[in-house]
């Protein structure tokens, strides 16, 4: 794959690591190609960070013909860059596009452009604990005519941002959660396992109605009975009930999250039992109605693991164990950011150096 590059004569001063927050700065580049039916992908080229131009009538704008992922990257003590697993972010990229009618890319470019684009940026890791250059790839649709149909213009774009540790200091912080009875995030036959724009915007509603009332982030239940947990906010979710895990099986309307994914490896290699099933929201009450739901937290990129506190269903509020962070979260929290951040082994051979 033939990548120009085009250099940014403009550089800008680096952010202050201690104050990065989240998807705030930008590196000065950032990786794009572009797609027409007739020729296919071709122009793949890192180039100055800036914005983009588009037609009025792009289909982006219009049908949402949008899809991302999003994967970090750390610096080691030794300098070198490290990425976790980013083989499968892009094969679920290309699972993502499947489902939008959006091209695919041939894998290896896929990887090609993401490990070069990294390389050529990698001064912009931030290496304070927990901080990492965050990075968003993503394809839209921009054919300049208003009909629905498949695209037959697109562009794929990567672009980076340091971004600072999710949580303040290093203690996990507990977070409580809302179970919502109105609005669905995704039903089965629909887009849940992919991850597309139209997903996040359907979503932020019940999002505000939930912090309006004080919790951080809603319980999603399945689209059709209502009855079945399917995720937390936009994370994956894991339960421990009874000293076994358990987790929504992956139905079509879940994201297969590569957090998610990890956490079960670990967990059968620590000798638990995961189970991937239906769960309903009335097994969940009787569980903590009964002082049987041990822990429960979400995983997803961005925070890794983030611990429920509390779960607040039909007006009443069940409190999870003591509300504190429970043991086997913090464990998994110190296993995966530990594997991630470079400081023990990582025996499964999920990293990637730079
Ligand atoms: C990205 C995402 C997740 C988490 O996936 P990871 O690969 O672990 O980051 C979970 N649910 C939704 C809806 C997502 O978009």
């Amino acid at each position: 794959m033939d990548i120009k590059i085009i250099k940014n004569e403009n550089p800008k001063e680096k952010p202050p690591v201690d104050n990065l927050g989240f998807g705030q700065y930008f590196t000065d580049h950032m990786f794009v190609m572009d797609y027409k039916k007739d020729i296919g992908w071709h122009n793949a080229r890192i180039e100055p960070f800036g914005d983009l131009v588009m037609h009025p009538a792009a289909t982006v704008l219009h049908y949402g013909a949008e899809v991302f992922e999003g994967l970090k990257a750390y610096k080691l003590e030794d300098g070198r860059v490290q990425l976790f697993r980013p083989s499968d972010n892009m094969k679920r990229l290309n699972n993502s596009a499947e489902r939008l009618c959006l091209p695919q890319i041939p894998f290896e470019d896929l990887m090609e452009s993401l490990l070069k684009f990294v390389d050529h940026e990698r001064d912009w890791v931030p290496d304070k604990k927990g901080t990492s250059l965050y990075i968003r790839p993503f394809m839209y649709g921009h054919d300049p005519y208003l009909g629905v149909h498949t695209v037959e213009n697109c562009s794929y774009i990567i672009i980076a941002s340091p971004s600072g540790s999710y949580y303040s200091d290093s203690d996990l912080s507990p977070v409580k959660i809302m179970i919502e009875e109105e609005d669905v995030r995704a039903v089965r036959g629909g887009t849940g396992y992919a991850k597309c724009g139209g997903n996040y915007a359907a979503s932020v509603r019940a999002c505000d109605r939930a912090e309006d009332k004080g919790y951080s982030q809603v319980l999603w239940l399945d689209g059709v009975e209502r009855k079945y947990i399917e995720e937390v906010g936009a994370m994956n979710v894991l339960f421990k009930i009874d000293g076994i895990i358990v987790t929504p099986e992956l139905n079509g309307s879940i994201l297969d999250g590569i957090t998610r994914r990890s956490c079960i490896r670990v967990l059968k290699d620590m000798g638990y039992e995961v189970q991937e099933r239906k769960i309903s929201v009335d097994e969940l009450v009787d569980a903590m109605e009964n002082n049987k739901l041990e822990e429960a937290w979400g995983t997803g990129t961005a925070a890794i693991v983030s611990p429920i506190s509390v779960l607040a269903y039909k007006g009443r509020e069940y409190q999870i164990k003591d509300g504190g962070v429970g043991e086997l979260t913090n464990k998994l929290y110190e296993k995966l950011t530990g594997i991630q951040w470079g400081l023990i082994p990582d025996e499964y051979g999920w990293t990637v150096q730079i």
